[in-house]
């Protein structure tokens, strides 16, 4: 696992956990030697990450639409910074580029990426790792929402397990290098049924 696509925030949060836990993944990804690939910005969660990859002496690879250029947006710092038409297009290209791909806490955009990825692994259209990070919390209610939607039959349980939850980074990554996919996707059992 060279290049990890972190999911996060493009806002901070209200809790210091969340830029503490931001920080924590960035020098965790210095220590292993690993690369950032993100969503390009400077602001929130996502600045915080990428300023701690980039003082630390890492390589880090913002993907950004296009429309997201503007100045304000954009993470000033960025030596690499890659430009797409889309949203859709960011999320192929950051896919592609990444080995594993980590979600810290975030909104709406962040679940968008965490879940289109997810669903990707689900159907064999990728065999990487992908993880969540939690603090202070933030993940429990979903941590829980998911685990119904297992006990519920929407989800399988070979599948349910594809998302490493952790609140270490460390432990993730290693957890994360560790990883291997099940067996069967959701597409062939859907054949076979
Ligand atoms: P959110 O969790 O809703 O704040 O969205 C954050 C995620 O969506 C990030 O991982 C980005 O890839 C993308 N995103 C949302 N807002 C921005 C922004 N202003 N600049 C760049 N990427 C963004």
């Amino acid at each position: 696992m060279k290049r990890i696509a972190v999911f996060c925030g493009s806002s901070a949060g209200k809790k210091e956990d969340y830029p503490m836990l931001a920080r924590a993944l960035g020098k965790a990804m210095l220590d292993e030697g690993m690369e950032l690939v993100y969503g390009g910005a400077g602001i929130g969660l996502m600045g915080v990450l990428a300023d701690t990859v980039l003082d630390g002496g890492g390589k880090v690879t913002g993907v950004i639409p296009d429309f997201f250029s503007r100045k304000e947006i954009a993470h000033p710092g960025l030596l690499d910074l890659l430009y797409v038409a889309s949203m859709h297009e960011r999320k192929r290209l950051m896919a592609e580029m990444s080995d594993g791909f980590i979600a810290l806490p975030g909104g709406f955009g962040t679940l968008d990426e965490l879940f289109e990825i997810t669903t990707w692994a689900q159907l064999d259209l990728h065999r990487k790792p992908i993880g969540m990070l939690n603090a202070g919390g933030y993940y429990d209610g979903l941590f829980g929402f998911m685990d119904r939607m297992l006990e519920e039959g929407f989800v399988r349980a070979a599948h349910g397990s594809m998302i490493l939850r952790d609140e270490d980074p460390q432990r993730l990554l290693r957890r994360m290098r560790d990883y291997e996919a099940p067996e069967q996707s959701k597409w062939i059992d859907l054949i076979k049924a």
